[in-house]
């Protein structure tokens, strides 16, 4: 496939971005042309199943060093003074070309699974973290059920876990779990008694078993399924966090979870822009360029200011929680901003690319078109890692406080 030029740029600049942060989307930019580029149309167009798994991609990023940059040295980590905000760049820069690629395989893995480790009591931390990084094993992050995702209530969670000599016993079934098809790990939500706790299992263990890929609207390549525990042993010492502290645990890594969607949603809005800009300076119709129409031109300038606006959010986010340890409001808004922002622009661009914007490939040429699955991977961002609405919620919670909002 061929790609415009980008024109984020010329039209967006990295002024305030610490220099490690530049030279961070310097490196995967170039890793991302190399790897990715040349097989982002087949990883964001091939239907579900567990052989596309993007293995060779996966290995490639362990080998370039990429899951080092959130983590600190003692893992295995880059150390960074601003890891959250180079992570929130790296996945701009992936999700360019494969918005399931940037969710699965960073999002999930690095973000979901890496950031909760990175929490998780030491000597957890110590044996997992470091393999994590050097890519040797696939996790997933599991708190949603067939009953229960956007309300992880106690009352609604179904997953359990009961007390047994040397650990606990996991009972219940978790749904649309990214990579568990392959994952080797996975960090589990459970209702122990009246409190939720986060455990890690092993996928591998007696009474693990995983369905079949869910089939999908978009996000090919980000494999989800269900998973089902039965009467599954998971030792004392695979606790994540405090007992009873598993929702405080989930929701950290989901609040920088939401900052990679707004990140992400970013990247679907401006590989839109750049691709129907190049085609409007060059589809004529009646005569002239479809860039001289004074509609799409100011249509165009209106999404090249949420671009800013969007990419300017998640950063700040970044930047706050690198300084500050939270950002729940920015990453609430980042979150909201970024993956509307990512629907409606792709909307637009397939507007006014009209059949070239609709088409996947065209038989008569063989040209392949980015545009039919950005506008099907852009959907779900404003639903997981807590729907726009709950965004809502916690930002209005922010201004009026939990007297009014619950
Ligand atoms: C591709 C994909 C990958 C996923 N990966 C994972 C994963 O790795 N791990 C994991 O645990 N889960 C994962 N999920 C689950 C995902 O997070 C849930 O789908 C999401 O939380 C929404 O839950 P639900 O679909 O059950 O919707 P529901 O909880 O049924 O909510 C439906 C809708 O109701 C509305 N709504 C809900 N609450 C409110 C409210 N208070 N006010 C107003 N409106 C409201 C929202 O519009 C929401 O979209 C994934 C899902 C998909 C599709």
């Amino acid at each position: 496939m061929t790609y415009p030029a980008r024109r984020a740029d010329s039209l967006f600049r990295d002024v305030w971005l610490p220099a490690e942060t530049q030279a961070v989307r310097a490196e995967v930019r170039q890793f991302v042309q190399d790897v990715v580029r040349p097989v982002a149309h087949r990883l964001n167009t091939t239907p579900e199943s567990k052989d596309i798994f993007p293995r060779a991609e996966f290995d490639a990023m362990a080998r370039a060093g990429l899951y080092a940059i959130p983590f600190p040295t003692d893992v295995g980590g880059r150390g960074l003074e601003f890891p959250t905000l180079a992570t929130l760049t790296v996945l701009e820069e992936l999700g360019y070309y494969s918005r399931g690629l940037a969710s699965a395989l960073y999002d999930g893995q690095a973000i979901l699974v890496g950031k909760t480790l990175d929490k998780a009591p030491q000597a957890l931390r110590m044996h997992y973290l470091p393999a994590l990084i050097r890519g040797e094993f696939v996790g997933a992050f599991a708190t949603s059920e067939p009953e229960a995702s956007t309300d992880l209530s106690v009352k609604s969670m179904q997953t359990t876990a009961s007390r047994v000599p040397g650990g606990w016993q996991v009972n219940g079934r978790k749904r649309w779990i990214t990579n568990s098809p392959v994952a080797e790990w996975i960090l589990v939500l459970c209702r122990a008694g009246e409190t939720l706790t986060m455990l890690m299992a092993d996928m591998r263990a007696e009474g693990v078993s995983v369905g079949k890929p869910d089939l999908k609207m978009g996000n090919h390549v980000q494999l989800t399924a269900d998973v089902s525990f039965k009467q599954v042993f998971v030792p004392d010492d695979h606790t994540v966090g405090t007992e009873g502290g598993g929702l405080r645990v989930a929701l950290g890594a989901l609040a920088l979870g939401r900052m990679g969607i707004g990140a992400i949603g970013v990247a679907m809005a401006q590989a839109s822009l750049d691709y129907a800009v190049d085609h409007m300076c060059k589809r004529k119709v009646f005569g002239q360029e479809l860039a001289r129409m004074q509609h799409w031109q100011y249509q165009f300038a209106e999404h090249a200011v949420g671009i800013e606006q969007a990419r300017s959010l998640y950063q700040k986010a970044g930047y706050r929680y690198d300084k500050e340890g939270n950002a729940e409001v920015e990453a609430a808004m980042a979150k909201l901003t970024g993956s509307r922002l990512a629907v409606d622009v792709v909307r637009d661009a397939i507007q006014v690319c009209g059949g070239y914007g609709f088409v996947r490939e065209l038989s008569g040429t063989g040209e392949q078109m980015p545009l039919e699955s950005i506008y099907r991977d852009a959907k779900i961002g404003e639903i997981y890692e807590g729907a726009n609405e709950i965004q809502k919620w916690v930002i209005a919670r922010n201004i009026f406080g939990r007297a009014y909002t619950g």
